[in-house]
């Protein structure tokens, strides 16, 4: 049932260029199964924002291959890869990105703003908001929320265009401990219960574990997976 893979990549380079070349990632073969939830550790610097990235088309690759559901991200033009976003993922990152000048509501609207979906936008962006606990929340601007609840504002974005697949970068690393769970108990429960693939970076342990699977990175290349194969 949930062996169909929807992340893939093979062989995976990325080297920056600037004044120092930086070889970030050397390497990688990864695939990700449908509604799997994967946690992906190692030391600052290894490499786990550049291999989000470039698995979810931010960034180029500099050579290998990645596949989202079955299709090439190589193949496909700019503005191709940002419609596969807009329809396809959510993103939570560690400092919220939310737009300081709308409201909670706003801010979740926005996303299906821009993929033109504006039926129903304010009913949506309200339902993903109650899902993260926030229905008394819509009209705060984010400068009025703590960080545990801007966090939640973020996962609620993520989550209002029911996307396949939710990336977050270290989703709870500017949170105490208590929000923290709180934060993973949303985002394991949105795995479970909406059937999101759920791709997180994490030094944490504590949040790791929380994952069924575990990816952990060094100097651009994985060095361990438990879920090898399975
Ligand atoms: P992590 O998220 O694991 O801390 P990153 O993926 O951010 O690591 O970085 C991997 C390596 O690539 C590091 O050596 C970092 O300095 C380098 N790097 C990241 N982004 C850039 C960039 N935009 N330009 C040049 N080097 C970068
Ligand atoms: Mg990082």
């Amino acid at each position: 049932m949930a062996s169909e893979i929807t992340i893939r990549a093979e062989r995976l380079h990325k080297y920056y260029e600037g004044e120092v070349r930086v070889h970030a990632l050397r390497g990688v073969d990864i695939s990700i199964s449908k509604g799997e939830m994967v946690a992906i550790m190692g030391p600052s610097g290894c490499g786990k924002t550049t291999l989000l990235n470039c698995l979810s088309g931010l960034d180029d690759i500099s050579s290998g291959k990645v596949w989202i559901g079955g299709r090439d991200l190589n193949s496909m033009s700019d503005n191709k890869k940002t419609e596969l976003r807009a329809l396809n993922m959510g993103f939570v990152f560690q400092f919220y990105n939310l737009l300081p000048v709308l409201t909670a509501l706003e801010n979740v609207e926005m996303p299906l703003l821009l993929a033109g979906k504006t039926k129903n936008a304010k009913e949506r962006a309200r339902k993903a908001l109650d899902m993260v606990g926030l229905s008394h929340r819509y009209d705060h601007r984010p400068s009025a929320l703590s960080g545990g609840e801007r966090q939640r504002v973020t996962i609620a974005r993520a989550i209002v265009n029911e996307p396949d697949i939710i990336w977050a970068d270290e989703p709870t690393g500017d949170l105490d401990t208590e929000t923290s769970d709180m934060v993973m108990n949303i985002l394991c429960k949105l795995n479970r219960k909406n059937g999101h693939t759920m791709v997180l970076v994490t030094h944490e342990d504590r949040v790791a574990e929380r994952a069924e699977r575990i990816i952990h990175m060094e100097s651009g290349i994985i060095k361990s997976d438990s879920n090898k194969g399975v």
